[in-house]
């Protein structure tokens, strides 16, 4: 994929977004490490902390850490939302002219912010961390992690970056037409795929877990695998219509073999061994069967139209405009057919 990469100065405003549940034991690792980085960034930063309705003191933690830092802002959830709506609200509050998506656990460097704005600048919209190795991570982590990447690419969008999680840099335009998605259920990585602009990933190693256990345990995984695919993908309504098809086929298959063993049978007095009655009922399970699924396959299909307009979303993205309109080179998005915004 070619793109036409405008290049642009350091953002005025860099906001990190970092979602925090139940992080008490990591804030202080967390605090230390944004305090040595951030300097070398050499950008304004501000830093967006999220509580997602946190059970332990990790509250109180953000709002002393807010005391002493100016550059830190807290937005607390009134529960837990889970951690994909906490970052949307941190999207929707940042002011920044870049965002950096990241975990409070640290297992996505800071460091690795410094190569994301030297691409920014470069002109690229989105820079998505891709990781390299996951150390300090289960067998079964990295081995649902890795199903889960593949499964989610075919599901939910072919732009879809394999082992990236949502540790990534956004240009403000982009992040502009992501908001603009209000979905309910939010798969970010997706969404951002579906918005597409110019995009690029940064290697990584990822770390394992300062402290602290993992806030997404299989359940959570199954929910987010579950929104991602449902909520993307009409495929696993259109399942009952392809089943259907092929349930009908054997029907198809067995009935004219049970045609030709009557007919063996009774036309041509063959002595072999027939079952009365058995050829009607094979034969009718498997037509009725096909006929029902695909009954249900075609519902799904107007069921998955409905599904599309409700979500709601834009038509389209427009990257920039040039010639004869006035140059915009915000992200613009329309939901009117064919016509024209600006
Ligand atoms: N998180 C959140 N709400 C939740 C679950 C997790 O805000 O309901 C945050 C959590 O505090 C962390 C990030 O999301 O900053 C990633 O969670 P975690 O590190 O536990 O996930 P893992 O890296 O094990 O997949
Ligand atoms: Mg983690």
């Amino acid at each position: 994929m070619h793109y036409y990469l405008v290049p642009r100065k350091k953002p005025n405003l860099l906001s990190l977004i970092i979602p925090c549940y139940n992080e008490e034991e990591v804030l202080d690792y967390l605090k230390q490490r944004l305090r040595e980085t951030i300097p070398k960034l050499n950008v304004n930063t501000e830093i967006i902390l999220v509580n997602d309705g946190s059970s332990d003191r990790t509250i109180l933690g953000l709002m002393e850490w807010a005391k002493e830092d100016k550059q830190v802002r807290v937005i607390s959830l009134a529960r837990n939302f889970g951690h994909q709506i906490a970052v949307t609200a941190g999207m929707d509050h940042a002011r920044g002219d870049a965002v950096v998506i990241m975990d409070a656990d640290l297992q996505d460097p800071p460091e690795v912010i410094l190569e994301m704005i030297e691409r920014y600048k470069e002109g690229y919209d989105v820079v998505y961390g891709q990781r390299l190795a996951r150390s300090g991570e289960s067998f079964f982590k990295k081995i649902t992690a890795w199903a889960f990447y593949r499964l989610m690419k075919i599901l939910v969008h072919k732009d879809l970056p394999l082992d990236s999680g949502d540790f990534r840099l956004i240009s403000r335009r982009c992040l502009d037409a992501l908001n603009g998605l209000r979905e309910n259920h939010r798969f970010l990585r997706g969404m951002n795929a579906w918005i597409g602009f110019p995009q690029i990933p940064v290697y990584y190693n990822r770390d394992p877990r300062v402290a602290g256990e993992t806030k997404y345990p299989l359940q959570k995984m199954l929910k987010l695998a579950m929104n991602a695919a449902v909520s993307f993908s009409p495929l696993p309504l259109r399942f009952s219509l392809g089943l259907g098809i092929v349930v009908a086929l054997i029907g198809f298959c067995v009935g004219i073999y049970a045609l030709y063993r009557a007919f063996q049978h009774f036309i041509l007095q063959m002595p072999i061994v027939y079952n009365p009655g058995w050829a009607t009922i094979v034969t009718l399970i498997c037509l009725i069967g096909g006929s029902i699924l695909i009954s249900i396959g075609i519902l799904g299909e107007y069921v998955a139209r409905i599904f599309e307009e409700s979500k709601g979303r834009p038509l389209y993205v427009i990257e920039f405009m040039e010639g004869g309109v006035k140059k915009d080179n915000q992200g613009i998005t329309s939901r009117s057919r064919g016509k024209k915004s600006s």
